[in-house]
């Protein structure tokens, strides 16, 4: 394995503090420490006895983002460093959703009681997205068709002693639902999201199950997963294997690097350069971009 200088150029790209606390860029420090209060107060260990490794890694992560936009000084620098991308601008009404907390706090309880209580049936959805909205994370919508229950007869399926001619007597209407979306960014393959109130609705009123999507990750033209490692083939011709010769390899954030590889690298020689790889869960701490050289047949 060799390395390159070429990475230095490349910031290293930090986790998003404000989605951590759920606020928005523009948060006055009174709803910071507002919402650093409730999450420390969720995620704190004492009150996650099942989920305690889960909880004390949120913690952590918690508290990095806070002591950074409590302080003003600090809170400056780190916008001036990361600058909003293509974060969605947070209203107020959209729920932000932890993402961590699919992936493993999946024995929580959640707040509502079983289908015995008249809950209505989750919905699972799959959507597809690029790698690169995967890496940077992105906002859309997700439209798909759930029951409601009927509002003329109120779930009973009958109206004054006849069948209700709305529910046609089944106590349900079909809903259309155009439900907006945030992925965070970082997502792997077969991530998971939760959406609360997003299944179906039971014959209680406002009884709705659980909406689950399945993020699948569309294949790269160019990379492959290895761990947190991103893996890309560059190719070039023999005689320039021989002699040494510049090199250009895309990263995930659309960049290109030209990286010199020196005379006589054989065919199956792995660069890596760091940190230019895949964000891991938790710290943000990004794998390496590990670049295998190749041959091209024309000599
Ligand atoms: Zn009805």
């Amino acid at each position: 394995m060799k390395n390159s200088d070429s990475h230095r150029s490349s910031r290293q790209c930090a986790p998003n503090y404000y989605q951590i606390l759920g606020v928005s860029r523009s948060a006055t420090s009174s709803e910071i420490k507002d919402a650093f209060r409730l999450l420390a107060k969720k995620f704190h260990p004492d009150f996650n006895p099942q989920n305690r490794s889960f909880a004390e890694a949120k913690m952590k992560e918690i508290n990095i983002a806070y002591e950074t936009l409590k302080d003003s000084e600090k809170r400056r620098e780190y916008d001036r460093n990361y600058p909003e991308k293509r974060e969605a601008t947070h209203s107020q009404n959209t729920r932000q959703w932890d993402w961590y907390s699919n992936n493993y706090s999946r024995g929580e309880a959640t707040p509502k009681k079983p289908a015995k209580q008249g809950r209505g049936s989750d919905i699972r959805l799959n959507i597809k997205i690029s790698l690169e909205a995967a890496f940077s994370g992105s906002r859309g919508k997700v439209t798909y068709e759930r029951q409601r229950r009927c509002p003329s007869c109120r779930g009973i399926g009958k109206l004054f002693g006849r069948i209700c001619s709305r529910c046609r007597g089944s106590g349900f209407i079909a809903e259309k639902l155009a439900k907006e979306i945030q992925i965070p960014p970082g997502v792997r393959d077969g991530h998971e999201l939760r959406i609360p109130y997003g299944g179906h609705e039971g014959r209680t009123k406002n009884s709705f199950g659980m909406l689950y999507i399945t993020i699948r990750i569309l294949p790269h033209k160019c990379f492959s997963f290895l761990g947190n490692n991103l893996c890309q083939t560059v190719s070039a011709a023999r005689s320039l294997l021989k002699s040494g010769t510049k090199i250009c390899a895309p990263t995930i954030e659309g960049k290109t690097i030209r990286m010199f590889i020196p005379a006589g690298t054989r065919p199956g020689t792995i660069f890596r350069l760091r940190h230019l790889g895949w964000p891991a869960a938790f710290t943000g701490t990004r794998g390496d971009m590990l670049i295998k050289i190749s041959e091209t047949s024309t000599a």
